[in-house]
């Protein structure tokens, strides 16, 4: 399995960095005889989604310490707040009683989850219910102490959004030191090597914009060999809430859509413990429940959810929600119901 997860993210490395690839996988999906195969493949995939393993996301909090040009979060206008342990403790005896299946659990959202001070005891908790974790961060806030702790948990992977060759333009993307983010960075690589642990995965993650694209071999070059993985990914639409370079991203002009595997898999649960429609809903408009007050089983027959796979089983963009019409996946010629689920 490890050598068919390398190559698909070689594969994904390819797409977004390579033009020339980029054309060439796109004239292929275009075919007629691609979407006829891959519309039956998703038709007995979403059912077998149905009943998982599912994706966890769990915001923990909505604070973030950078302010990169290709993220929301600027303009996201619903309260800032650090996840409460009531609502934390929810989650864990709901994941317990009902014996939710989990693929992974990801500490994510649309903050930085190190400003929550109790991410890391939550993560403990999680390890503990031997469920696998990945953490993304910017890694500007991880200290030598929680970098010793990231790798002491066995944390499965940590994902560290990385956007920037040098501190110039690193500091205009992300808005944060990069000397400091490389030090922790290598400092958890290090510690890692020193201790003979194997985990975490350590994957470099960048959007491809225009403030990058000079360097973005350069880029490639520094941290491939160092970390497992090294991800770029062209820029993303987050439903219409950031503009992005029509150059450099996915077009939303095909009037063929797929569905987004997302709504099938996945369940994801914001600062307040709303469940929300997906990770791309950063305002938190499409709630589905509330952890507090819905089971997991209650947001698999929630309506709103029904309503949301149903367009999207139309395979037409008109068809989409206004937020689905303007945003990556559906576009993305419904690739992720080809991946293996380790790599989600
Ligand atoms: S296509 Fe719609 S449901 Fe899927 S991630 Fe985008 S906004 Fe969310």
């Amino acid at each position: 399995m490890k050598a068919k997860e390398n190559f698909i993210r070689k594969a994904k490395l390819a797409y977004s960095s390579l033009p020339g690839v980029r054309k060439w996988a796109n004239r292929f999906a275009s075919s007629p005889l691609y979407f006829k195969w891959l519309k039956k493949r998703i038709a007995r995939q979403k059912e077998k989604d149905k009943s998982g393993p599912f994706n966890l996301v769990i915001e923990t909090s909505n604070f973030c310490n950078a302010r990169c040009l290709m993220c929301p979060h600027s303009i996201m206008k619903r309260s800032k707040t650090i996840m409460d342990n009531k609502t934390f403790s929810f989650i864990v005896k709901r994941i317990g009683q009902e014996n939710l299946p989990v693929n992974k659990v990801f500490f994510s959202g649309m903050g930085e989850p190190l400003t929550d001070p109790n991410l890391l005891r939550r993560i403990e908790i999680m390890k503990k219910m031997g469920l696998p974790v990945r953490l993304y961060t910017n890694a500007s806030l991880m200290t030598k102490e929680i970098a010793r702790k990231i790798v002491a948990l066995a944390i499965d992977e940590v994902n560290i959004s990385f956007n920037g060759t040098n501190p110039i333009e690193y500091q205009k993307i992300m808005g944060i030191d990069f000397a400091t983010t490389v030090d922790n960075i290598n400092y958890l690589i290090e510690w890692k090597r020193r201790v003979g642990s194997k985990k975490p995965f350590i994957q470099i993650s960048s959007i491809l914009i225009k403030e990058n694209k000079k360097n973005i071999k350069k880029h490639i070059q520094n941290w491939e060999g160092k970390v497992e993985s090294v991800t770029v990914s062209l820029a993303h639409q987050w439903g219409g809430g950031v503009k992005v370079n029509p150059k450099l991203s996915i077009q939303n002009s095909s009037a063929k859509t797929y569905p987004c595997r997302s709504l099938w898999h996945t369940f994801v649960i914001d600062s307040q413990g709303n469940f929300v429609i997906c990770c791309r809903d950063y305002e938190s408009k499409h709630i589905l429940g509330n952890i507090k007050t819905h089971t997991f089983a209650d947001i698999k027959k929630n309506a709103v959810l029904h309503r949301f796979r149903q367009a999207h089983l139309k395979y037409s963009r008109d068809a989409l929600p206004p937020m689905c019409q303007k945003c990556n996946f559906p576009y993305q010629d419904g690739v992720e119901w080809l991946l293996p689920r380790s790599v989600d």
